[in-house]
C-alpha cells in the first residue's frame, strides 16, 4: 500500500534529516573494508545497514528483525539492497573489526559541524564538554567470545564473562540531547592476559578522539577515578581541558593544601540562594594534586548545598585546569555536574527507553557483540540528531508523549504500510493519515 509522499518538509534541515543521515551512513558503510574476498552474497554495507535498521526500529531481537526481511520499507527507508537472514547477519558481522566503525561516527559528526548543530553546545571559551563514563551491557556465565572480559569468583572459581563500553558524549547542561562520539569497547586486548579496564580504555579513546578531531576544543568531564597525575598529564599532552571529580579519601594531601590555603586567605567563597536553601562554592587556584606530584598544579572547587535547617543536601568537589574566577565558578560547577548526563541521558535511555541495550542480539565468537553495541549507539546518535534538528520528528515525539510510544508507532506503521522515506513515515503518524487508508493487505508468503 502506498501512501502519498510528505507535503511539507520546509522546516527540516534536509542534510540532517533521518533520510539524509541514512544515506550518509550507507556511503560510510561502503568505505568499511570487507574482510571477505569471495562467496559474497550479501554486501557488507547491506549487513551493516540491516543491523543499524534493527536498532533504529528498536526490534527486541534478531529474530524480530528477521521477520521483516522482505519488507520493502527496508529498501525505501534504509536503502538496503539485500537483507541478510539472522544467521547471515551474525556470520558477516562477527569477524568485522569494530574499529572500522569509528569513521562512520566521524562522518556524522562532520555533518553536524557543517549543519552548525554543535555551536549551541559550546560550554566555555569555545570548548565543548566531553562527558565520559563506562558501563556494562553483557554478563554471562556460559556465553562468551574472544573479546570477553573474564572475572573469576574467588569463592567458587566460577568465571563470569562480561562486556563494557566506555561512552563519550558532547553535552551541555542547558540542552537535553547528547551527541555521542564513537565509544571505546572495554574488551580483552590482543596479546594481553590481564583484563582491560576503564582507565586503559579512556587513554585509548582520548588519543583516538584527538587524532580524529585535532582542533576540537574539549573540556573532559570524568569522575574521581580520573583525577590522578598520569591521566591529567595525558590530558594536557592531548591539549584537552578537564573537570574531574575529587574525593577527600583519595586526595588527602590536596584537601590539606586547601585547608592551608584557607588559613592564608587564598580561598574565595561565594554563596547564593537555591530554593529554600543555600549554595556555597569555595575555590582556590594552583594547588598541588598530591604529595608525589607537587609540581602538578590544579584548580580546586568545592560546592555544598544546604537546606533551611543547615542540613547538607549536595556536595561536589572537582579539580580543573581552567582558571577559576568569581564569574565562571558557578558555570564550572554546572559543567562538572553535567556528567550525570552520560549516565542518565545516554546509558539509561539505552537501557530503559526502548533500545534494549542489555539484550543479547547474538554474541559471536570474535567481535559480534561489540559491533552490535557500536551500531546501537549509532542508532541512538541518529535519533538524538532527529530530536535536536527535525521539527517533524519533534512534533511526532510530542504528539506521542513517550519514547516507547514513539517507537511502537513507528514499528507498527512500518509493518503495515509502505513508505517512501522516513519523513513520509513521520508525516503519516503526525497527521493520522494511516486511518484514512483502506485496511492493509498482509503479505503471508
Ligand atoms: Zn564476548
Amino acid at each position: 500500500m502506498v501512501i502519498p509522499p510528505p507535503r511539507n518538509v520546509r522546516n527540516v534541515r534536509k542534510r540532517l534529516s533521518a533520510d539524509a543521515l541514512h544515506a550518509l551512513l550507507r556511503a560510510a558503510f561502503r568505505m568499511v573494508p570487507d574482510y571477505r574476498h569471495d562467496g559474497i552474497t550479501i554486501p557488507l554495507p547491506d549487513a551493516l545497514m540491516s543491523a543499524f535498521a534493527m536498532f533504529s526500529l528498536k526490534d527486541p531481537s534478531l529474530l524480530a528483525f528477521d521477520e521483516r526481511r522482505h519488507d520493502r520499507n527496508l529498501h525505501n527507508l534504509y536503502g538496503i539492497g539485500r537483507v541478510p537472514s539472522d544467521t547471515q547477519m551474525r556470520e558477516i558481522l562477527d569477524p568485522l573489526d569494530p574499529e572500522q566503525l569509528r569513521a562512520v561516527y566521524n562522518d556524522v559528526f562532520r555533518e553536524l559541524q557543517r549543519g552548525k548543530v554543535l555551536e549551541p553546545l559550546v560550554f566555555l571559551e569555545g570548548c565543548y564538554l566531553l562527558l565520559m563514563d563506562g558501563t556494562g551491557y553483557f554478563s554471562s556465565q556460559t556465553i562468551h567470545c574472544d573479546s570477553c572480559l573474564q572475572k573469576t569468583s574467588k569463592k567458587t572459581g566460577e568465571v563470569t564473562y562480561q562486556h563494557q563500553l566506555l561512552g563519550a558524549v558532547i553535552a551541555h547542561p542547558d540542552h537535553h540531547e547528547v551527541i555521542p562520539l564513537a565509544p571505546e569497547p572495554i574488551v580483552q586486548q590482543d596479546g594481553n592476559t590481564k583484563n582491560d579496564c576503564e582507565r586503559n580504555a579512556g587513554k585509548r579513546l582520548l588519543r583516538k578522539i584527538r587524532k580524529e578531531h585535532p582542533r576540537l576544543k574539549l573540556i573532559v568531564v570524568e569522575d574521581g577515578l580520573a583525577s590522578n597525575a598520569p591521566h591529567i598529564r595525558e590530558l594536557k599532552k592531548l591539549h584537552m581541558h578537564f573537570i574531574l571529580g575529587a574525593k577527600p579519601g583519595d586526595h588527602e594531601f590536596l584537601f590539606d593544601q586547601v585547608i592551608a590555603a584557607i588559613d592564608k586567605d587564598r580561598v574565595t567563597t561565594i554563596s547564593w540562594k537555591v530554593g529554600d536553601g543555600e549554595a556555597a562554592l569555595s575555590f582556590v587556584n594552583n594547588v598541588p594534586l598530591n604529595e608525589a606530584n607537587q609540581e602538578l598544579l590544579v584548580n580546586f572547587f568545592h560546592y555544598v548545598e544546604t537546606g533551611p535547617d543547615g542540613e547538607t543536601r549536595k556536595v561536589f568537589t572537582f579539580v580543573t585546569d581552567l582558571r577559576i574566577t568569581c564569574s565562571n565558578a558557578r558555570l564550572l560547577v554546572r559543567g562538572g555536574r553535567a556528567r550525570w548526563k552520560i549516565e542518565n541521558e545516554t546509558f539509561n535511555t539505552l537501557k530503559n527507553q526502548g533500545y534494549h541495550y542489555e539484550h543479547n542480539y547474538g554474541h559471536g565468537k570474535q567481535h559480534l557483540s561489540v559491533v552490535f553495541a557500536m551500531l546501537m549507539m549509532l542508532a541512538f546518535l541518529v535519533d538524538q540528531v532527529q530530536q535536536r534538528c527535525c521539527p517533524l520528528f519533534q512534533a511526532v515525539a510530542k504528539k506521542l508523549g513517550s519514547k516507547r510510544a514513539l517507537w511502537d508507532n513507528l514499528r507498527s506503521h512500518f509493518r503495515h504500510f509502505t513508505f517512501q522515506s522516513m519523513l513520509h513515515l513521520y508525516e503519516v503518524i503526525l497527521h493520522d493519515l494511516a486511518k484514512e487508508l483502506p485496511a492493509p493487505i498482509f503479505n503471508t508468503s
